[in-house]
């Protein structure tokens, strides 16, 4: 489903992605985890072209974008991309103005240009499977942070992705609202969605994911079966930092 080969990053000179290659599998779950500042969030942002690549290419179904050529050539097929890449941002991103309804709608109505009564359907049904029935009317600031990031997860979800990007999707709620996030987006690993999760959730990543990748300083340091690699790390490196979450 994801294809990233050589994949590279610079900011001011400073390479933060030194060569990522990765692939994921239909279906699979892969948690990436690593020390604060290692390029996670980097690396999910340049998967869909988020943040403009310095090198390498990024392939997601069909879709392939060589990251060595223009990207302004590219414009259309970074379009098309998004539409099958869903992104959950660390801090909700929903329109303030806009009811959790007419957040899910947006995608479908704006990009794909449904007709607004089915895609409003979708949208409540939505909102129902992430445990939001009755808050289609609520605009984001009455509802708490856990709520406001289902919202964001449905919204996601409405777009029909292939593939759905988490960019530490629980960092901003306080601690009691991190479960009701968890719980949801091990609902969509047990339908078998391809997700790729950064976290700092590390029980929630060995017991969701199906892989797991430990990323430091800009570098693939391993990877491997999630439970095998919270259970046996190979690398010295992936013990240090595995330690402190003991
Ligand atoms: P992580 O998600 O693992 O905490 P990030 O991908 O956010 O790491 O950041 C990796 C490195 O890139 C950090 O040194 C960070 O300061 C730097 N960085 C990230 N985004 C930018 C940016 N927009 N401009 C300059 N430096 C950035």
């Amino acid at each position: 489903m994801i294809s990233i080969r050589n994949l590279k990053k610079s900011f001011k000179g400073q390479e933060v992605l030194k060569g990522i290659d990765l692939d994921v599998a239909p279906g699979e779950v892969v948690a990436i985890i690593g020390p604060s500042g290692s390029g996670k969030t980097t690396l999910l942002r340049c998967l869909n072209l988020l943040e403009t690549p310095s090198g390498g290419s990024i392939k997601v179904g069909p879709i392939e974008i060589d990251a060595n050529r223009s990207l302004k050539a590219q414009q259309g097929l970074i379009r098309q991309l998004r539409q099958h890449v869903g992104f959950v941002f660390q801090n909700f991103n929903l329109f303030p103005h806009r009811t959790a309804l007419e957040n899910v709608i947006e995608g479908p109505v704006v990009v794909k240009k449904e007709p607004r009564a089915q895609a409003a359907e979708r949208a409540r049904a939505l909102l129902a499977k992430v445990g939001l029935a009755g808050k289609e009317d609520a605009y984001p600031k009455r509802l708490s942070g856990g709520q406001q990031q289902r919202v964001a997860i449905a919204r996601a979800l409405a777009m029909q992705p292939d593939v759905i990007l988490f960019d530490e999707p629980t960092s901003a709620l306080d601690p009691e609202l991190v479960g009701e996030v968890l719980t949801t987006i091990r609902g969509l690993a047990e339908e078998h969605r391809t997700m790729v999760i950064v976290t700092h959730e590390m029980s929630f990543a060995r017991d969701v994911a199906n892989r797991a990748i430990f990323i430091d300083q800009g570098v693939i340091v391993e990877q491997g079966p999630a439970r095998e690699l919270f259970s046996a790390p190979k690398e010295e490196r992936t013990r240090q930092f595995l330690r402190k979450f003991l």
